[in-house]
């Protein structure tokens, strides 16, 4: 893999480890010579990896859309920082230029930006890997959610296992490594249970 796209919080959140997390996958990413795509930010777990991957010597792709770049969140000193006018061009551009999509722990955004990678997965529009990374079991809530959503059969068990999670940078990116997309789509699901 040549580009990952992380997700994560503008915030550092509550918990140290969090930004030791953002900080321990932007030293494996650059190790491995993996550009971080991400949202340009310079604050919380954004800045941080960010600042991780730079430090290491590795390759940075930042995405900000130009209201938020006014307001001095970007980050000037990567390798490669670019302006977009909307938050659609900004995932758009993102999920292109990345090869898998990992989330850090976040809030919203975060939530926002992962669930449309997996929805666009779902629907056969890319057949990237995404992974939650689990710190500190920030994830275990959003894992039970979608449980739920398979037993209550708004997800099909082929699309829930689509959703890679571990606590462990490198068993994720092993994980990655050996990824299939799913076969069946969400549309021929559909129908077919409707049929
Ligand atoms: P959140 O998880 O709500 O903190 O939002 C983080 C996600 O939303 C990031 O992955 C960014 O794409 C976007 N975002 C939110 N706030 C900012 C900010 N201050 N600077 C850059 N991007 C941001």
């Amino acid at each position: 893999m040549k580009a990952i796209c992380v997700f994560c919080g503008s915030g550092s959140g509550s918990n140290p480890e969090y930004l030791q997390a953002a900080c321990d996958l932007g030293n494996t990413l650059a190790e491995r010579s993996i550009t971080l795509i991400y949202g340009g930010g310079n604050v919380g777990l954004m800045g941080e990896i960010a600042r991780a991957v730079m430090g290491m010597g590795g390759e940075v792709i930042g995405v900000i859309p130009r209201h938020l770049a006014e307001k001095k969140v970007a980050y000037e000193g990567i390798t490669d920082l670019r302006l977009v006018e909307t938050m659609h061009e900004r995932k758009a551009m993102m999920a292109e230029l990345a090869e898998g999509f990992i989330a850090l722990p976040g809030g919203l955004g975060t939530l926002e930006e992962i669930a449309e990678v997996l929805t666009w997965a779902q629907l056969g529009l890319h057949p990237k890997p995404c992974g939650l990374l689990n710190v500190n079991g920030y994830f275990d809530h959003l894992s039970a959610f979608l449980d739920h959503m398979l037993i209550e059969g708004f997800l099909h068990p082929v699309h829930r296992g689509m959703v890679q999670v571990s606590s462990d940078i490198n068993q994720l990116l092993a994980a990655f490594e050996v990824y299939h997309p799913p076969q069946a789509d969400k549309a021929a699901w559909a129908l077919k249970k409707n049929g």
